[in-house]
């Protein structure tokens, strides 16, 4: 190979390597032309798509707009109106900063951009003309306009590995519902070659929702709105019926910027493991909003991606306040560093969809508190996570039953006391059910289902109770290779292994002896599930691990212990089965998400046969 001098590459060259990332098809230029119309505090937004964006993207706002005398700077590489200080760079509120968005999309596009300021006499556009910049006066309406067409002529590489106009275009169209479901308070108009595909006015926050997203209206979401020390997180998280066969309803954003990052996916998928099933995919619009300097904002160039200083407290506090706000029947989590001071626990208010409706775009409806300053809880011990995951009612308290049968005519549910609420079993059907009979009709009982979910209770009870579960010494320690990266936190995590019922101590930096495990897991080969851990307590720390791997496991525990279809089950076995689920706390599902049982009355069978009409 012949020797190449090293040299700088031209500019328009960094730019186009530039545009790969920051610009790499059609939706993403959308999203950096609308995050310049937002920052510019643009009121109404036109966003015109033509040809899947590919042959013209064309964003009109009413910002404020750009001097004549920047027009020139705005198109240039790394030069920025927001930010001017690595100091800023920390606090930054705007959505861009890195000031390299429209001379990346210019250096692969025919590009104009026409602006007309409020105090200025006229207004002026500059674009791109055969390599060089043409400025000159334009008569574009006040704010400002970005007209780029035949995105990547330049360079047919990128071209090449966009999908139909069609798919473009509802990639943009996402983008613009994205930011419109974080921007109520601006109209947005979208124009589909020339002709209007949608019309968001400028509305309260919910009713954008529920525009948006019709799936979330009528009662199938809930309305969130948590404060705790800096922190808050609002918005709505679906109900688990809601959840659908795709993540096409998820949207998360920090300090507005909307993210696809994977330790908040984390946190709201193990808010719903309780009640969805894994292949499901919840719906939700949340906003979290912390003090800019809690968030670093700058890891990817397209700026989806965010790394908080306290990973942890956040995936913790995001989590529980989702968990609370699925189940209002269960008290909120204390955020407090005392666990015992009652005074740091805000009440609970049972959720009315009333209430979500009448909203505003932030309805006060869970309050969690913590009273001291930043971020207090994390200044953790192992004892207070543990304590702080008890359920706040120690003793067993009614059942509440949730599973109401669904007509309006339909008795109120009758208190877990009263024997009669799931009936005296009289057949086993096929197996599969047990047939019981109340006086006021009969109830149809999914056994395996019922009984996975009372084992999956009584399990996660024990430890919530601060029972130890037994352990088992194995005769010989059994050796487990380890990740050197990872070895750290086998100490770390010893309260959590013995109260899980092991006795692990490091043997190298890569190998770990286990002494002792918990009965139920005798004879399992575990060194997948420890590696599993590891890396988890590594990722999330002591707590989130002792609550979220203890519920896989004991999920996966409770579904293999659990009585299979088929076993023949006499009826003082099926009673008690049946009573012990009038015990359990949401024993209405099972660990799927699926119903565990139905009540048929009288008067719905009676109906079934035309009685009594
Ligand atoms: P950044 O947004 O990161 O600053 P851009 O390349 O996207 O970088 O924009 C460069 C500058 O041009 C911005 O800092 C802003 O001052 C100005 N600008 C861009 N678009 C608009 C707009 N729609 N309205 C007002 N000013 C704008
Ligand atoms: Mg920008």
């Amino acid at each position: 190979m012949n020797h190449r001098p090293i040299s700088l590459l031209p500019d328009v060259l960094i730019s186009q390597i530039a545009a790969g990332e920051v610009v790499d098809r059609p939706a993403s230029v959308v999203k950096e032309l609308l995050e310049n119309a937002l920052d510019a505090g643009a009121s109404e937004i036109t966003v015109r798509i033509d040809g899947g964006g590919i042959q013209r993207i064309c964003i009109q706002d009413n910002g404020k707009g750009i001097p004549q005398d920047e027009l020139e700077l705005a198109v240039t590489r790394h030069a920025t109106s927001k930010i001017q200080s690595l100091n800023e760079l920390e606090s930054v509120m705007s959505l861009g900063f890195r000031g390299e968005a429209l001379a990346s999309i210019a250096s692969v596009s025919q590009f104009t951009l026409s602006s007309y300021p409020k105090h200025q006499d006229s207004a002026y556009s500059i674009s791109n003309q055969s390599g060089q910049w043409l400025l000159e006066p334009s008569a574009a309406s006040p704010g400002t306009t970005v007209d780029v067409q035949s995105l990547y002529f330049s360079t047919p590489a990128r071209r090449k590995f966009l999908k139909t106009e069609q798919t473009e275009f509802f990639h943009c169209l996402d983008v613009v519902k994205r930011m419109a479901l974080a921007n109520p308070a601006v109209t947005w108009l979208v124009y589909r070659d020339g002709k209007l595909q949608s019309r968001f006015q400028e509305s309260s926050w919910s009713a954008r929702v529920f525009s948006i997203l019709e799936a979330m209206a009528n009662g199938a979401s809930k309305p969130i709105d948590v404060h705790a020390a800096d922190m808050q997180l609002h918005g709505a998280v679906g109900l688990p019926d809601a959840a659908r066969g795709k993540g096409d309803m998820q949207f998360f954003y920090v300090n507005g910027r909307f993210v696809k990052d994977k330790l908040i996916n984390h946190a709201v998928r193990s808010a719903y493991e309780d009640v969805l099933h894994g292949d499901k995919f919840p719906s939700f619009v949340l906003f979290l909003n912390l003090p800019a300097n809690e968030v670093d904002v700058n890891v990817h160039p397209a700026k989806t991606e965010v790394r908080f200083r306290n990973a942890r407290a956040v995936h913790q506090w995001v989590r529980h306040s989702i968990q609370a706000s699925l189940a209002p029947s269960r008290a909120v989590v204390p955020l407090s560093d005392s666990p015992a001071s009652a005074d740091q626990v805000a009440a609970s208010t049972p959720v009315s969809s009333n209430a979500w409706r009448s909203s505003t775009g932030s309805a006060p409806v869970v309050q969690v508190q913590a009273k001291s300053a930043a971020l207090p809880f994390l200044r953790e011990e192992l004892a207070d996570y543990i304590q702080a995951y008890r359920p706040l009612e120690p003793a067993p308290r009614p059942v509440q039953i949730t599973a109401q049968p669904k007509e309006p005519q339909a008795e109120p549910p009758r208190a877990a006391e009263d024997a009669e609420y799931l009936g005296q079993a009289i057949a086993q059907v096929h197996g599969i059910y047990i047939l019981a009979l109340r006086t006021d009709g009969m109830v149809v009982v999914d056994m395996h289902a019922a009984h996975e979910r009372v084992l999956y209770e009584q399990f996660k009870n024990a430890l919530d109770n601060q029972q130890t579960i037994s352990s088992q010494e194995l005769l010989v320690p059994l050796l487990v290779q380890i990740d050197p990266r990872l070895a750290s936190e086998v100490d770390n995590g010893q309260h959590l292994w013995e109260k899980l019922g092991f006795r692990l101590s490091l043997i190298s930096t890569q190998e770990l002896a286990v002494r002792a495990v918990p009965s139920m897991l005798a004879g399992q080969d575990l060194s997948a599930l420890l590696q599993q851990w590891l890396e988890d307590l590594q990722l999330y720390g002591v707590a989130h691990v002792l609550e979220r791997q203890r519920n896989e496991w004991l999920a996966g525990l409770a579904c293999h212990t659990a009585v299979r279809a088929n076993r023949k089950l006499t009826i003082p076995e099926m009673n008690a089965l049946l009573r012990s689920m009038e015990r359990t706390e949401r024993s209405d599902q099972c660990n799927h998400g699926r119903p565990t049982w139905r009540h048929f009355s009288l008067s719905e069978m009676d109906k079934w046969f035309l009685r009594g009409q």
